[in-house]
Order: structure tokens, then sequence, then C-alpha cells
């Protein structure tokens, strides 16, 4: 419920932020007709704090209305003019998830879709298994703001209350998915690694105390149940060529003054060597058995002919082998190449966890009860700096 106080001064500040012209001023007071969908825009911008929403209690309610598993389709720039942002590729990882769950609720999976152009996108959309797009297509979307994106789907939410929501644990995930759990007052649960249903609700399970044990979360008393889940986790569906979305257009009326956050310069960053481990084919990982950052580079020189790039386990990293991008981990970043090669890494729980969705892993170590072997498919128990030099002169002789 909405409610305008007596401290309403009538200075019209909330009418041109409402996204859905919910707001007319009568006598000098703002009051809400039916459109308004409980976004809270209007509340952040009065002055003196005359707009309350409450909340009804979420045990009292009734969710059977609640259908539908979104997911968040986040958009990244390409460089290309005639084709400057495309889907980032967590959102299909994501839509294969939704599929699942949806297919054992027996509901529809939508992706939700803010641009200020569209590119055909709910083609693809559709090809990894969303059944719908909402789609809000506006100039104030050219790029993502917290303000405005969490505004536009807490209106979306509102009106057509999805069960749950995923968003990737991206930069902009990790920014909008809170905001919107904070603005509709429902849990959420971050960096998920696991997502199943379980007696008809969404079972999400993410590791806790340092990665030593692995929570299950469940939100019964609200929706939506809401997760992020990080890129290279879940596993991409193949893409069903001429499978269809049906987009469905949605309409928001977004003023400027809703961006309370300026960008005045953009720069695009990128690695010394652009390198990008999360979207690598083959990764060749060193950890604190390496021992010096000179034997270390070793490393470089077989990521080289294998045509990979090179990790790193937390331990090299803190011993500056390898700067934090090339992480790998719960603190780091979470990989699934074709093929990773570990040199020297245990294998702590927090390494695995970034990695062990790689298709094949092979592990070398001298010890032979190193947890890092449970993970992988070969193992090589010997001395790293015999064996790297080895593979090097391999791979050069072919
Ligand atoms: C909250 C939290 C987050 C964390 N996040 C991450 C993360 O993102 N990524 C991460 O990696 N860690 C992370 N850690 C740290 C993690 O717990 C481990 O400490 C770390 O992964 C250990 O790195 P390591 O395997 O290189 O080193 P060690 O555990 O010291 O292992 C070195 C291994 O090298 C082997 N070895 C030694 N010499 C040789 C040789 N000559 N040839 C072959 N093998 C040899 C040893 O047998 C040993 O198994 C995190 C910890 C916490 C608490």
């Amino acid at each position: 419920m909405i409610e305008v106080s007596n401290k309403c001064i009538g200075c019209t500040k909330c009418v041109p932020v409402c996204p859905f012209a919910a707001i007319n001023m009568i006598s000098k007071k703002a009051v809400m007709n039916e459109a308004c969908t409980l976004c809270g825009a209007c509340v952040q911008v009065c002055p003196v704090q005359a707009i309350t929403i409450t909340r009804e209690e979420a045990s009292a309610k009734d969710f059977s209305g609640y259908k539908g598993v979104w997911v968040y389709v986040e958009l990244t720039e390409t460089g290309d003019k005639t084709h400057p942002k495309k889907i980032k590729p967590v959102t299909f990882e994501l839509l294969g998830a939704a599929r699942k769950l949806a297919d054992e609720l027996r509901e529809e999976v939508c992706a939700v879709l803010l641009t200020d152009k569209d590119h055909n996108y709910a083609k693809d959309l559709g090809a990894y298994g969303a059944d719908k797009v909402y789609m809000v297509e506006h100039d104030e979307l050219f790029e993502y703001n917290t303000d405005v994106f969490s505004t536009v789907i807490v209106g979306l939410v509102n009106r057509h209350k999805p069960s749950s929501m995923l968003y990737g644990a991206t930069i902009q995930g990790r920014d909008l998915a809170p905001r919107v759990a904070s603005t509709l007052y429902v849990g959420l649960t971050a960096d998920c690694t696991a997502l199943a249903i379980k007696d008809g609700l969404l079972l999400q399970s993410r590791p806790a105390f340092g990665g030593n044990i692995m929570a299950d979360i469940l939100a019964p008393n609200s929706r939506p149940q809401m997760s992020t889940v990080r890129p290279n986790v879940m596993k991409m569906n193949e893409p069903v060529v001429g499978r269809t979305a049906v987009v469905v257009r949605e309409s928001a009326k977004l003023d400027k003054s809703l961006r309370r956050v300026k960008v005045l310069e953009r720069k695009i960053a990128h690695d010394a060597a652009g390198v990008k481990i999360e979207t690598a084919g083959v990764i060749v990982s060193g950890g604190r058995g390496m021992k010096t950052k000179e034997k270390f580079r070793q490393l470089e020189e077989l990521s080289k002919l294998l045509g990979g790039v090179v990790g790193a386990s937390r331990a090299a990293v803190d011993l500056g082998f390898k700067d934090k991008a090339h992480q790998v981990g719960q603190s780091g970043t979470t990989v699934s190449p074709k093929l990773y090669l570990s040199f020297g890494i245990s294998g702590a729980v927090q390494h695995i966890v970034g990695m062990k969705a790689s298709d094949v892993i092979v592990a070398v170590n001298k010890d032979p009860n190193a947890p890092i072997f449970n993970v992988a498919k070969y193992g090589i128990v010997g001395d790293a700096h015999e064996i790297v030099p080895k593979l090097i002169e391999a791979l050069k002789k072919k």
C-alpha cells in the first residue's frame, strides 16, 4: 500500500519520475492512481519523506498468482557500430537453468530485456530457452543505471508477478538484484552455484563460511524468489534454431531526473595482454607449488603453445606470481574451459568451486593425496618443474 502523508508540500518532484504516470496532483497533494506498481521511484525523490510504501506481511500472502521463471538479460558493448551491444553469455547460461526449473514447475521462462534499441535479441533468447521476452525499449535505457533499471524491473515484477528471477552475478547483476530485492522487500541469494526445485520452491545453493560448507536456501515467504548466479557455473544449452519467443513490449515513462548518477566518461578496461580467463578454452593454471615468479613464467610458454591463457590460485596471486585478473576461484573468476591444466595447486574448496565445471581437468601435484585429484580427469603425481619443461618440449616438436 502506498500513502501520501500531510507532510506533502505539493512540490510535484514525484510526478515526472513515476515511470507509470501514476501520480496526479490534486489540491496540491500527490495522489496515486491504479497504475501505481509500488516501484518506489517517488519515495526516492520526495524531499520531505511524505510518501511511504507499506508491504503486506509476507507470511499472510497467497503466492498462487506468481508464475514464471524470469531471467534478466544483460547486454554488453561490442565496440561495433552496427551492433553496439550483444547479449552476455551468462544470460544464455541462466536461460538453460531457468528452462529446467520452469519445466519442473510447468511455468514459462521469461527473459526481461531493457534496451534503447532492439537488435532482434528475441531470436537468440528464444533459441536458448525463453518462451517470452518482456521488452522495454526506451532512449533512457541506453546504458545501465541502477535507479532507472531497478525501477523498470520492479514495475514489471509487480505487474506480472513471476515466481522466481535470476540475474548473472556480474558487476551489473550484483548491483541491480539487491536494489530490486530491497525495493520489493524480497529475499535474494547471491552467487548461487546450483538451483533446483524443492516442494515447489526454488532451492538455492551457494558456498558459505569461506566455501567450507554448501548452504541450501529457500525463500518461502516472498515472491519472486531471487538469485544471482556466477558466469560459467551453469552449462549453456545448445541453442535450438527456429525456437522462438513471444515478444511482449512493455512501456515505461522514464524521466531523466530518475537518473541520479551521471556518467561523465567511459573507458573500456583491458588487461595488459587482453586476457579474459572467463571465456578461455584452455587454461594453464599454477599455484604456490610453482615456487617462484620465474618458474611460474614457464606456464606462459605452455599456455601459448596450447592457445590458452594462464590462471592462478589465490596463493600464487598473493605471492605476486600473477595478477588478480588471473585468479580462479571463489574470490576470483569462475571458469569452464574445455581443458584446465593445474600445476602445484592443492585443490582447496575455494579454488575448486571456480574451475570444477571445466570439461577436462588435468592436475600435476607431488602430493598423491592433494584434493585437486578428486576433481581431475587425469592426474600426474610428480614435480611440476620437471613436467612443465617436458610438456613444452613435446609440444614444440609437434
Ligand atoms: C574466503 C576465501 C576465498 C578464497 N578464494 C580463493 C580463490 O578464489 N581462489 C583460490 O585459489 N583460493 C582461494 N582461497 C584460498 C584457498 O583456501 C587456498 O589457500 C589456496 O587455493 C591455496 O593455493 P595453492 O593450492 O596454490 O597453495 P597450497 O595450498 O599451498 O598448495 C600448493 C600445492 O603445491 C604442491 N606442490 C608443491 N611443490 C610442488 C611441485 N614441485 N610440483 C608439484 N606440486 C607441488 C603441494 O603438494 C600443494 O598441494 C580463498 C580462501 C578463502 C578463505
